[in-house]
């Protein structure tokens, strides 16, 4: 039943990792008459805002809130903490790890690029034995992925900084959680992060257009000194202006409404409870997978993504007419596969406001999809996801009972 009107019944199933669905309580919230972001009421949401998103980076240290996409979030930690020549060590997890080193080297920085073959996540031992070399210490920040969006692998980073501890290296520690934050646990403060970037349009439920960094004193001091151009992304100006409750230039207030309603929502669910529904739903994806006799992308357990699982398809068939046809008969989107794996694999998204029945929902279509596509798979994936997650309820029942 290829689409032959104008008009869809129901929603989308929209399975991209992020942007992803808007709660309607988001929604609710941000429709409403715009202030002024010169008065009193502003400075109480400005206030809010920037009070609640540190609980969501578990840090006590200021985070900057800019209306931008995460690509300026990353733009703001490599300026305010980096000079010209720098020497930057990345990990190539992926497409958006490449977009990363590509940003760094165009502001004139050097980035030296850990090579992987995409499967995986960063590895502490290399990032260790790399910095060890560096006896002169002319490193001067390692920056990783937390969890790369591309491939569905995620990092180590508590493991990273001891990594990078044990080699007693200075290096500023830089980790994007664009993918990550509010999704999985994260703690800015414990693992010795400097700058966490992060983004609203996945964890946060948030609409596209507002990033952030989360700093650490060491990087407020590095900014002090640090010697690439910066004027919009300058955190000292953000600093300065948002300990009055105010910002050097006019806010998205729209999307501070909404952050605010959505930091009061992961809360009341329980951060914990957030974590452990988005490790449920990327278990279930890959039980499906698994049992559709089909292969993740991630190829070790120890980096598998809570956030997004990217599965591959076997030879000589292509993930972007599987997603075309998807989208057709099922009105589902999926996310798309990069670089030097383009069309072997698609994303399944599970993250966000997104929960058991959504995700059975969603695989079921991926089934008949993959069915439909003469992808030679095994029934049964649907089945494989819903055991898995019924079981998990039978044991939260059982402790209840307890
Ligand atoms: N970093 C990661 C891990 C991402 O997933 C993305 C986008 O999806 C970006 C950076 C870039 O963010 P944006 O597209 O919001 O500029």
């Amino acid at each position: 039943m290829s689409k032959n009107s104008s008009r869809t019944a129901g929603r989308h199933f929209l399975q991209i990792p992020g942007p992803t669905p808007l709660p309607d309580r988001i929604l609710r919230a941000m429709d409403t008459p715009i202030i002024d972001h010169r008065g009193p009421e502003f400075s109480k949401l400005a206030k809010r805002a920037l009070e609640g998103i540190k609980t969501i980076f578990k840090t006590t240290s200021p985070v900057i809130i800019y209306t931008a996409t995460g690509t300026g979030a990353w733009e703001a930690a490599l300026v305010n903490s980096l000079s010209p020549g720098d020497r930057v060590l990345m990990v190539e997890t992926g497409q958006f790890a490449t977009l990363w080193k590509n940003m760094a080297t165009k502001l004139g920085l050097k980035p030296e690029f850990i090579a992987t073959d995409w499967r995986t996540g960063a590895d502490p031992a290399v990032i260790e034995a790399k910095l060890r070399e560096d006896k002169a210490h002319e490193i001067k920040a390692v920056c990783v992925l937390h969890n790369e969006t591309a491939t569905g692998c995620l990092s180590p980073i508590a493991e990273i900084r001891r990594a990078i501890d044990r080699a007693g290296h200075p290096a500023l520690f830089l980790v994007d959680t664009i993918s990550s934050l509010a999704s999985t646990d994260y703690r800015h403060d414990e693992w010795g992060v400097d700058v966490t970037v992060g983004g609203a349009q996945k964890g946060l439920m948030l609409p596209p257009g507002m990033s952030f960094n989360a700093l650490s004193d060491k990087a407020i001091a590095a900014s002090k000194t640090s010697k690439l151009t910066k004027s919009f992304w300058s955190w000292e100006d953000m600093l300065n202006m948002n300990k009055i409750g105010f910002f050097p230039y006019t806010p998205a207030t729209q999307m501070l409404h909404g952050l605010t309603v959505a930091i009061d929502m992961l809360h009341e669910e329980g951060l914990d409870n957030v974590f452990a529904r988005h490790n449920r739903l990327a278990e279930a994806t890959r039980r499906a997978v698994r049992a559709w006799g089909l292969e993740t992308l991630c190829r070790d357990p120890k980096y598998y993504s809570p956030t997004v699982t990217a599965v591959l398809l076997p030879e000589g068939h292509d993930a972007d007419k599987l997603r075309s046809l998807a989208l057709d008969h099922f009105d589902i989107s999926y996310g798309a596969s990069f670089g030097k794996l383009a069309g072997k694999y698609f994303r399944i998204g599970h993250l966000g406001d997104t929960n058991d029945l959504t995700i059975l929902g969603a695989l079921a279509g991926t089934e008949m999809a993959l069915t439909l596509g003469g992808v030679p798979i095994k029934k049964g994936g649907v089945q494989a996801a819903m055991d898995y997650i019924a079981s998990v309820h039978a044991g939260a029942q059982r402790a209840a009972a307890e």
